[in-house]
């Protein structure tokens, strides 16, 4: 089949810049594209975090010092040209430190808006000088949303884009880029306030993930039940309404893992590798070694249990604030935990390792490294979380034969399934109500589960054997992409 043109832009790019799953996307999906012979080309901020001499960056001779106009303010940027490790693939950056240097990737700034409008419109000008008609503009989150809009209104005249179809991606809903009404000539879209959302101009704001919503071709999440969640009232954070009315074109598509840095096989963090094979004795080396690592006893016959994450109230932490004291308390377990977050949660296990200093360690801080040695040498990885578009530890876990134990949310509910010690069917300890006796409940299934070897042998072979790569996932996008491309 004939390969593609599309166009990918996001605020964020693994390994450049990353604070969350987005990073992880906008790294593997264009890669894998790039694999299958597509013409794909990224697009992201070159913010002043991104060490230059780091990656092959090369300045584009014909993006150099090329104007934006938004509504009074003319700002230029100039393109650069990297490669991530390890691929061929040339990743574009927009340069402009007016906007992008900063003291972090997103920033409460006055400007926020324009930062990434600004992106947007940037996008559209390199397509432009490279002279290049993208089949398929992808755009992820808010940041890049409005460029959807921007193609029938900045770009309508243009037919470069006159054939291109529009792919949003919603990464997380709760995060929207909401600004006051105000800001709309500096978005450039002083000539179309007709096209906004009404009642949010009357209400005096814009509100750049609906815009995106209102007018990409395609509105994609994360999972399948994300997808689902999102159209109601609890989940949608007040884009319900828009987003049913899209209906049939709301789709989820589950994140794929990159198995290249997620395998227990081959994981340099790793002091033990293992697969399959010795799953049970791979784990326990690699179990010895992290609890001495932390200062921790081993405690023969007792299960330890993992948590790596941002410690935020979407992640449901607080489900966890008198079942785990309990069951540490009887003497049945042991916890390590990694993240940075708010106060509450970090309080809290912090305390937990004061009131049981041989049964839990809490360590602060982010720590790539120390995430994949915790996959390794946990037995069990609690996601109790509130809300999960798609959640990627859940299946390194999976990879890693760590069992998960999920509350039946989003990507959770859509790639753990509950184990049956009967059939031998399932691949994790799943609870559905957000309720601390539901944990409770999966605490004491862990813990009954770990007597049992055999059962825990199964458990992990079966989550081990789950495929989630790019290889799978990818394709579910690829065959979305045709479907554009050719008109449906
Ligand atoms: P979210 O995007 O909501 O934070 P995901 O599960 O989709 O959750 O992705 C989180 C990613 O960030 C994973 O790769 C996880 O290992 C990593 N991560 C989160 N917190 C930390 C931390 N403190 N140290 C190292 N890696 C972390």
């Amino acid at each position: 089949m004939a390969p593609l043109a599309i166009c990918f832009a996001a605020a964020e790019m693994a390994p450049f810049a990353k604070t969350g799953g987005l990073a992880d996307v906008a790294s593997a999906l264009p890669r894998y594209l790039h694999d299958q012979g597509h013409d794909v080309r990224p697009f992201m901020p070159l913010y002043s975090r991104i060490d230059l001499d780091a990656y092959d960056f090369v300045q584009v001779d014909f993006l150099r010092d090329v104007a934006v106009d938004l509504g009074g303010h003319r700002l230029s940027f100039t393109g650069y040209a990297g490669r991530a490790p390890g691929s061929d693939l040339a990743v574009y950056f927009i340069h402009c430190p007016a906007l992008y240097h900063r003291r972090s990737i997103y920033t409460g700034d006055a400007d926020e808006h324009l930062r990434f409008a600004f992106f947007s419109h940037a996008v559209f000008a390199c397509c432009q000088r490279m002279g290049w008609g993208p089949q398929v503009l992808h755009v992820n989150d808010w940041h890049t949303a409005l460029m959807p809009l921007y193609r029938r209104t900045t770009y309508g005249w243009d037919q470069l884009f006159a054939g291109s179809r529009s792919v949003l991606t919603i990464h997380n809903i709760a995060y929207q880029g909401i600004f006051p009404a105000a800001v709309v000539p500096e978005l450039g879209l002083a000539q179309d306030h007709h096209l906004l959302y009404q009642d949010d101009l009357r209400a005096g704001v814009v509100n750049f993930l609906k815009t995106g919503i209102l007018y990409a071709d395609v509105v994609t999440t994360v999972s399948e039940t994300y997808a689902k969640e999102i159209q109601t009232e609890a989940f949608g954070c007040g884009l319900e309404g828009v987003l049913r009315q899209r209906g049939g074109s709301v789709l989820g598509i589950v994140n794929g893992v990159d198995y290249g840095t997620w395998d227990p096989r081959n994981d340099p963090h790793l002091p033990v590798r293992y697969g399959p094979e010795d799953v049970a004795e791979g784990k326990r080396r690699n179990k010895e070694l992290l609890l001495a690592e932390l200062g921790l006893p081993v405690a023969e016959g007792t299960p330890l249990f993992g948590i790596v994450s941002r410690l935020t109230a979407q992640k449901g932490f607080e489900l966890l604030f008198e079942p785990l004291p309990e069951m540490l308390a009887a003497g049945d377990a042991q916890i390590v935990v990694l993240g940075t977050g708010e106060a509450s949660y970090e309080r809290f296990f912090h305390q937990l390792q004061q009131r049981f200093p041989a049964k839990a360690c809490y360590y602060r801080g982010y720590n790539e490294p120390l995430a994949h040695r915790i996959e390794a040498a946990s037995d069990f990885f609690l996601m109790p979380s509130r809300f999960e578009p798609c959640g990627l530890n859940q299946m390194y876990s999976l990879k890693y034969g760590s069992v998960p134990i999920v509350r039946k949310t989003g990507g959770l509910a859509d790639t753990v399934r509950l184990f049956d010690p009967r059939t031998g069917d399932g691949t994790g300890i799943v609870f559905e109500h957000f309720e601390p006796d539901a944990v409770r409940w999966a605490l004491g299934c862990a813990v009954e589960l770990y007597r049992d070897p055999q059962a825990m042998d199964r458990l992990r072979r079966n989550g081990m054997a789950e495929d989630f790569s790019w290889q799978r996932q990818g394709k579910l996008y690829e065959r979305l992409y045709r479907l554009l491309a050719a008109g449906g």
